[in-house]
């Protein structure tokens, strides 16, 4: 049975798909993640703890754990370690420079701009700067944003220097907060100004081999994304865009591959179509995050994280097929000002909509929502399969709009 090492920063749904899988095609699938301190020998009495915030340490570890024949990654924060693992063990994977500047904006957008592709005007700034020095560097409108986190986190439009201002010391309190000062990451001492991109926004995932980006799915986002924060709702596929567009979405995406000198393994990108050119917003390198994995099925039932693994192995999967059928996927967007979440109603209308197949409630009863820029949690997901992309968004709004939240108000803590 071949050795997988599978590096995730939760133990959540996407970490039990590959479990899954890695079952079906009889692999043995060993589990690195920095979780082992929360849950309890999360996966049996295998599981490797690794601490994302000292990748060398750990990567020391998963040398002694090995050897292993193949790696996946999911999740941004994982990338580096898994990346080290792969270096030492000499096992196919992207390389550490390149996960770094996938990881980082500012890398990023620096390796975009040095290999001649599309970029904004951007710099970034310490975070305990001066607002007003950094606002008038830039043009309005124009966005702000962390340099590491990910979900759209901490992303904030600003059309003016009052707003500017109001985004820089929002973002520099979310960094300062105890979640994100604890990774200990150089980049989050960072505030990233970058011009804003018009357009209309798409993902793309694929799977990258020897360098050569392959295709798998490039989805819609038909609700409009122009700010002030950014929060993903739908993404359906595949595109309505047409075959002009698609074709300008795939050679940025490629390009941008080439540029962060990605190698090997799965990505998820997110550009915008500005005009007739496409523009590269980032490229992750990893699969789509978590539950939303779901809207993509292969010919023969085959799931993504099944495909990942078989290519990680070195299987050639450049014929595998998406199914014919159109899908798509709704993160239930979080009701203004979020609050303590307390049930919902109608999930069982919604379900019963046609061609809805899922609707899914991660909320926990009691937990604070907090909406973004600051949040970083959902309430849930809305699956629909159906003929044609138009009636899997129909479906998912129809479903969505079954649903009644019950969210309790935050009351400030009183101090005396
Ligand atoms: P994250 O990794 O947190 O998703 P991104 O840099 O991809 O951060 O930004 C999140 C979202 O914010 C994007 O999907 C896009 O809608 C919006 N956005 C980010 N940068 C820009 C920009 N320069 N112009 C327009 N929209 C942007």
């Amino acid at each position: 049975m071949p050795r997988v090492l599978l590096v995730a920063a939760t133990t959540g749904y996407q970490t039990s798909a590959f479990a899954d899988a890695a079952r079906h095609l009889g692999l043995d699938l060993v589990l690195a993640t920095d979780r082992c301190h929360v849950l309890e020998d999360p996966w049996g009495d295998r599981a490797i703890p690794v601490r994302f915030d000292d990748p060398y340490a750990s990567r020391d570890v998963l040398i002694a754990a090995g050897p292993f024949y193949a790696i996946v990654a999911v999740a941004d924060r994982t990338t580096l370690v898994a990346s080290l693992a792969a270096e030492a063990l000499g096992v196919q994977y992207n390389s550490p420079a390149s996960v770094e500047a996938c990881h980082d904006k500012y890398l990023s957008r620096q390796r975009f701009e040095a290999a001649g592709l599309p970029v904004p005007k951007f710099f970034r700034v310490l975070a305990s700067a001066n607002p007003l020095d950094a606002a008038g560097r830039m043009p309005f409108p124009c966005v702000l944003k962390p340099l590491g986190l990910s979900a759209s986190r901490g992303v904030i439009r600003a059309n003016n220097a009052v707003e500017f201002e109001e985004a820089f010391v929002r973002i520099r309190a979310l960094l300062a907060g105890v979640d994100i000062a604890m990774l200990r990451e150089e980049q989050n001492r960072y505030i990233q100004v970058e011009s804003f991109i018009e357009g209309r926004e798409f993902a793309l995932e694929g799977l990258v081999t020897a360098g050569e980006l392959q295709v798998i799915a490039i989805f819609d986002k038909p609700d409009p994304l122009d700010g002030p924060f950014f929060e993903e709702t739908i993404y359906v596929t595949p595109s309505r865009a047409s075959p002009e567009t698609q074709r300008a979405l795939i050679g940025a995406a490629r390009s941008a591959v080439g540029a962060l000198g990605l190698t090997h393994g799965p990505i998820h990108a997110e550009l915008r179509m500005q005009g007739r050119g496409a523009w590269v917003l980032e490229v992750a390198a990893r699969p789509i995050g978590g539950l939303c994995a779901r809207t993509l099925q292969f010919d023969g039932s085959v799931s993504l994280e099944e495909l990942i693994l078989r290519h990680a192995l070195g299987e050639d999967v450049s014929r595998v097929r998406l199914s014919d059928r159109a899908s798509g996927v709704m993160m239930i967007p979080i009701p203004s000002g979020g609050g303590v979440y307390q049930g919902v109603e109608g999930v069982e209308q919604a379900s019963a909509i046609p061609d809805v197949e899922d609707v899914i409630i991660t909320a926990k009863e009691g937990q604070k929502i907090l909406p973004l820029p600051e949040g970083a949690s959902y309430l849930g997901f809305i699956f629909a399969r159906a003929g044609t992309p138009v009636r899997v968004e129909q479906a998912l709004r129809e479903a969505h709009a079954c649903l009644r939240f019950d969210m309790a108000t935050v009351l400030p803590v009183m101090r005396r």
